[in-house]
């Protein structure tokens, strides 16, 4: 049911433009707040504002332990020449769409924190994946942008089209 607060492709503000967050103020806390209470009810492990209509760069995830954290205007500046393949998910593309998706398994990010402090998270494997999956979201690209499984993705496609 929380999907329901989940934009859903091919809703067109999936492949917005976002602006960099420039107010780190009880408005954003409210809205850290408000992403990480939807994505808990999803079971997701990150969450994009654009995925809820709007045309921010931020995101949160559920680390390993503690609460949902942010970050805030995030961007790659490093990335491990080894990669690997696995299957991801996203709540804007239903509940039974996975594909493999080739990404480094080491990067660097940096980023802002919800108090508008420089922060950098050095990521290996499992989160390096997460973020790279909302910084795409960040900048309009889907997971099924990123496949190189042809057969995956015509399968996505079908699961993703409109039933009329
Ligand atoms: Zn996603």
């Amino acid at each position: 049911m929380a999907l329901r607060h989940v934009r859903q492709y091919p809703d067109p503000v999936l492949r917005a433009k976002t602006t960099e967050v420039t107010a780190f103020d009880t408005e954003l806390g409210e809205l850290v707040d408000r992403m990480s209470s939807i994505m808990g009810d999803a079971h997701g492990i990150g969450l994009a504002a654009p995925q809820l209509g709007l045309r921010l760069r931020l995101f949160v995830y559920q680390p390993e332990e503690g609460a949902a954290e942010a970050v805030i205007n995030p961007t790659v500046t490093w990335a491990s020449a080894e990669t690997d393949i696995d299957e991801e998910g996203c709540l804007s593309l239903g509940d039974t769409v996975r594909v493999p998706v080739s990404r480094p398994v080491h990067v660097k990010v940096e980023g802002q924190d919800i108090d508008g402090n420089a922060k950098t998270w050095d990521l290996d494997d499992y989160y390096a994946r997460v973020f790279q999956h909302e910084i795409d979201h960040l900048d309009g690209v889907l997971m099924i942008d990123r496949t190189d499984d042809v057969e995956a993705r015509r399968e996505a496609m079908q699961r993703l089209r409109p039933r009329p």
